[in-house]
């Protein structure tokens, strides 16, 4: 057939599509019916999980059975997603012969409609047919969204001329250390902010490749040393959203896990500022993950605990029940706890967790320059003083240490416990 495509944009909300097929194809075309709010009929003698767990949670009917012309009727588009080539043409021919309009993933050339790769970007749809060549849409698609992401930031709603829109406070898990391990949506925040507030312990390169226009605060809290205080961060984040910019305030790992996001939440919520909060992959887990640590292993641990280890234990000002926590047998995360671990090493010794049990500390993991001791809860202290590690790091302590064998994650032995129970690798 010739003639160029017709694009629309099917509102489908409430009304009935028919997908046949239960395998990896409509597990894939699925979500996006269900996104448009259609009410999907799925015929299928077989579903895989996550079809399964669609129907399961009633957000689709299944039809664990093969496919019958009836099947369309009441339907307004029909997906195709079996292999068989004459069960397709059935499906085909039924739905010709209602005029319905079939997408058909195993030939395009007898379907009625394409489906175009797509990227959202709020209210606004992109939808990209290759002409025949999928990986030719979708690089489009690609180059598209990729635009699109850097001029968001620039391009307001229609109605409300930048500037007379209301502010906004967002607070953004930066996560760990690596550039790519922020969140989509955070990365996205990122790109249309006025205004950003980063903390020491965010990735310069996210910051890098923020707009030149954009004005950057840094509020770095270097460890021990003099920090800004707290009131005039949330001074500059509640100003300059009162004054209408979106302000993205960017925190290390996730913005709740000892990261004060709390009461940044609270003095906006005070100034009427709205706040959305957008998590982040923390270091208490990401930290021991990038060492080839597993905060959880089957048969070896059932908990994780984290904790700051800022405060001395013996401190009135301790929050920590660190004698409960020698009792645990499972993982111990202590964040903050380079410059108290001889105190908190002696603590968790003193009220009975044994001296061998393993340790690691992983020093600005997920980063070029990371670095990874293995050790014991009885040698630890001592051998980061001899090794010289210095904070950001993170102490994991429990037999997850050990359980995959000292392998990194790439499956790199990351340095294995050694014959002298100690090991540094960076
Ligand atoms: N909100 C952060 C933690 C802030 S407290 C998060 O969720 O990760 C700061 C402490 O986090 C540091 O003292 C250190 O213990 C830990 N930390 C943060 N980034 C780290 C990294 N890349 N490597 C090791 N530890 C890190």
């Amino acid at each position: 057939m010739s003639g160029n495509p017709y694009p629309l944009g099917l509102r489908l909300a409430g009304r009935r599509v028919v997908v046949v097929g239960g395998g990896a194809v409509a597990t894939r075309r699925v979500p996006a019916l269900l996104d448009a709010g259609a009410h999907v009929l799925l015929v299928a003698p077989e579903l895989t999980p996550a079809l399964r767990a669609h129907a399961d949670a009633g957000r689709l009917h299944w039809a664990p059975r093969r496919f019958a012309p009836d099947d369309l009727d009441g339907a307004w588009l029909v997906q195709v997603a079996v292999d068989d080539p004459l069960a397709a043409a059935s499906v085909s021919a039924a739905a010709a012969e209602r005029r319905i309009f079939c997408v058909r993933a195993d030939d395009r050339a007898a379907a009625t409609a394409w489906t175009p790769a797509v990227t959202r970007h709020g209210p606004v749809t992109v939808a990209v047919l290759g002409g025949g060549d999928p990986r030719r849409a979708m690089a489009v698609r690609d180059a598209v969204r990729a635009l699109l992401e850097v001029r968001e930031g620039t391009l307001s709603a229609p109605g409300t001329p930048s500037g007379t829109r209301p502010g906004r406070v967002a607070l953004v898990g930066a996560g760990p250390g690596d550039p790519e391990l922020i969140t989509v949506r955070g990365w996205r925040l990122l790109t249309e902010a006025d205004v950003v507030v980063a903390d020491r312990l965010v990735p310069g390169l996210l910051l890098d490749e923020l707009r030149a226009d954009v004005e950057l605060v840094d509020a770095s809290k270097i460890p021990y040393g003099p920090s800004r205080a707290q009131e005039e961060i949330n001074r500059i984040l509640v100003d300059r959203a009162l004054a209408g910019k979106l302000v993205v305030r960017l925190k290390g790992g996730d913005p709740y896990v000892f990261g004060r996001g709390g009461e940044e939440l609270l003095a906006c919520a005070a100034a009427g500022v709205p706040v959305t909060v957008v998590p982040g992959v923390t270091s208490s887990i990401a930290a021991p993950a990038a060492a080839g640590i597993p905060v959880t292993h089957r048969g070896v641990a059932h908990e994780f605990t984290v904790v700051s280890g800022h405060v001395a234990p013996d401190s009135p000002a301790s929050l920590v029940r660190w004698d409960a926590l020698a009792g645990l047998r499972g993982t111990l995360v202590v964040l903050m706890g380079l410059k108290n671990l001889a105190a908190i090493t002696a603590t968790l010794l003193a009220h009975g967790r044994p001296a061998e049990t393993p340790a690691a500390v992983v020093q600005e993991a997920t980063t070029g320059s990371q670095r990874v001791l293995r050790s014991t809860l009885g040698a630890v202290a001592a051998d980061v003083l001899t090794a010289g590690l210095r904070p950001p790091a993170v102490v994991v302590l429990g037999d997850v240490v050990d359980a995959l064998g000292g392998a990194g994650p790439e499956g790199i032995p990351g340095g294995g416990p050694g014959q002298t129970g100690q090991s540094l690798t960076g």
